[in-house]
C-alpha cells in the first residue's frame, strides 16, 4: 500500500517532548514555543510570530486583527481549503471569490481589482502548493485601495517569491503544521505579523483577550480582560515536536523536492504528448514541493486514473470542491463573476503520493502505474 501521505518523523521529537516535560511547563508559551517563534522571526523576517494550535486558528486571529465586521467583504480564491473563508465568515464577513490563474492555480491578480467594492476590507491570498502568488501586483493593488493583505501560507513554509519568504509580504500571514503539510506537529499553526501596528493586539487576542503578555514583561501592573480573544496557544508538547521538525526543515524540503523532481521529469513526455499538464513554477518562485499534482484532461479520466491506481494499492486524491459551489460558500459568500478556471481545475486535478520516506521503488511504481493509466 502506498498511502497519499505518511507523517515523517525527524528523530528528535520524543527527545524534545521529554525535555518539555522535564521543564515542568506544559501549557503554551514556554521555551519550545519561543524557540519556534524565534525561528520564524529570523528565517522569515516577520516582526512577530505567534504559534497557534492550527492554521485555522491563525486565520481566525487574522480576521479579528483585520477588524472584519458584519457585511465587510474579503476577496479570496474559491479554490482553497474551507478555513480560508470560514475564519472571516465567523466575524460576519462575506467572502468574494475570484478566479485562479490556469498556470499556478493561485488567485488571478488581474481579476482582483474588479472585485473591490466600498465594502472590501481585506485581500486573502493562498500560495497553492507552496508556489507564490504574484505578490508585487497584489501588494500594489492593496496599496492603491488601502486594503490589508493576509497570506494564507499554510502550504508555504520554506518557499519564496523574488527571494522573499512566503509569509513575509502581507500585513499578516498564517502557516499550518497539520500532519499533511511539509513541517508538522500533528495539529499546529502560526500567525506571522509583518505590520508592527497589529502586534500588541495580536498578543492580546492570542492570550484569550487578556494583557497577560504585557503583564509578564512588566508593562502593566495587573493582568486583565481587555479585548475579545480565545485560546489560540498550542501546548509545549506540540511546540517541542514542532521544534524538532523546524530544525530539519531544510532537509525535509530537499527530500520532498527530490521526489517532486523525479515525478516532474517522468511526466514530461506525457505533457509533451498532450496527455496531461504538470505543475508550473514561475521563474521568480522558489517552491517547497508541498504538492505534486497532475491536471488530467477531464473528470472521467481523473476517476479512471484514481481507480486504476487503487488497483495497485496507490492512494491518489483530489481537492478542492470550489467554495463558491459548496453549500456554505453559497450561503455566506459570492463569486465575483464566473470562475471558469476554478470550476475546470477542480474536476481535473489529481495529487500524487508525496512524503519524505518514500522509497525509490515506491516512487518508480507510482510513475509507472500513472503512466500506464494515462496511456490507456
Ligand atoms: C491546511 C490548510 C489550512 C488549514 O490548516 P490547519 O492547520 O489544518 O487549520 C488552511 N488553508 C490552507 C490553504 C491549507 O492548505
Amino acid at each position: 500500500m502506498i498511502p497519499f501521505n505518511k507523517p515523517s518523523i525527524t528523530g528528535n521529537e520524543l527527545n524534545y517532548i521529554s525535555q518539555a516535560i522535564a521543564n515542568g511547563h506544559l501549557s503554551g508559551n514556554g521555551e519550545f514555543t519561543k524557540k519556534c517563534q524565534h525561528f520564524f522571526e529570523s528565517k522569515i523576517g516577520c516582526y512577530k510570530a505567534l504559534l497557534t494550535h492550527s492554521c485555522t486558528a491563525a486565520l481566525e486571529m487574522a480576521a479579528i486583527l483585520a477588524n472584519i465586521q458584519p457585511g465587510d467583504e474579503v476577496i479570496m480564491p474559491s479554490y482553497t481549503f474551507v478555513s480560508t473563508a470560514n475564519a472571516f465568515v465567523l466575524r460576519g464577513g462575506i467572502p468574494v471569490f475570484v478566479d485562479i490563474r490556469p498556470d499556478t492555480l493561485n488567485i488571478d491578480e488581474s481579476k482582483i481589482e474588479a472585485a473591490i467594492t466600498p465594502q472590501t476590507k481585506a485581500i486573502i491570498v493562498v500560495h497553492y502548493a507552496g508556489v507564490s502568488c504574484e505578490m508585487d501586483s497584489i501588494m500594489d493593488i492593496a496599496q492603491r485601495y488601502q486594503q490589508i493583505v493576509i497570506e494564507d501560507a499554510a502550504q508555504g513554509i520554506a518557499s519564496s517569491y523574488k527571494n522573499k519568504p512566503l509569509g513575509s509580504m502581507g500585513d499578516l500571514a498564517t502557516m499550518s503544521f497539520h500532519e499533511t503539510k511539509n513541517v508538522i506537529c500533528g495539529e499546529g499553526g502560526a500567525l506571522l505579523i509583518n505590520n508592527p501596528l497589529l502586534c500588541d493586539r495580536a498578543e492580546i487576542i492570542w492570550e484569550k483577550g487578556t494583557n497577560r503578555s504585557q503583564f509578564f514583561r512588566g508593562m502593566v501592573d495587573k493582568y486583565t480582560w481587555v479585548d475579545i480573544g480565545s485560546s489560540y496557544l498550542p501546548s509545549e508538547i506540540n511546540a517541542a515536536f514542532l521544534w524538532a521538525q523546524l530544525e530539519a526543515a531544510e532537509l525535509i524540503t530537499q527530500k520532498r523536492k527530490n521526489i517532486w523532481q523525479q515525478y516532474h521529469q517522468a511526466f514530461a513526455e506525457l505533457e509533451f504528448n498532450g496527455k496531461l499538464h504538470r505543475p508550473f513554477i514561475p521563474n521568480e518562485c522558489e517552491h517547497n514541493a508541498h504538492i505534486y499534482y497532475l491536471l488530467l484532461p477531464d473528470l472521467e479520466t481523473r476517476n479512471f486514473v484514481i481507480d486504476y491506481l487503487k488497483n495497485f494499492s496507490i492512494q491518489a486524491v483530489f481537492h478542492y470542491v470550489p467554495l463558491h459551489l459548496s453549500p456554505a460558500g453559497k450561503k455566506y459568500g459570492r463569486a465575483c463573476k464566473e470562475l471558469p478556471i476554478t470550476d475546470n481545475v477542480s474536476d481535473r486535478l489529481l495529487r500524487l503520493p508525496l512524503w519524505v520516506d518514500m522509497t525509490q521503488e515506491e516512487i518508480a511504481l507510482v510513475i509507472k502505474v500513472v503512466t500506464d493509466a494515462v496511456k490507456v
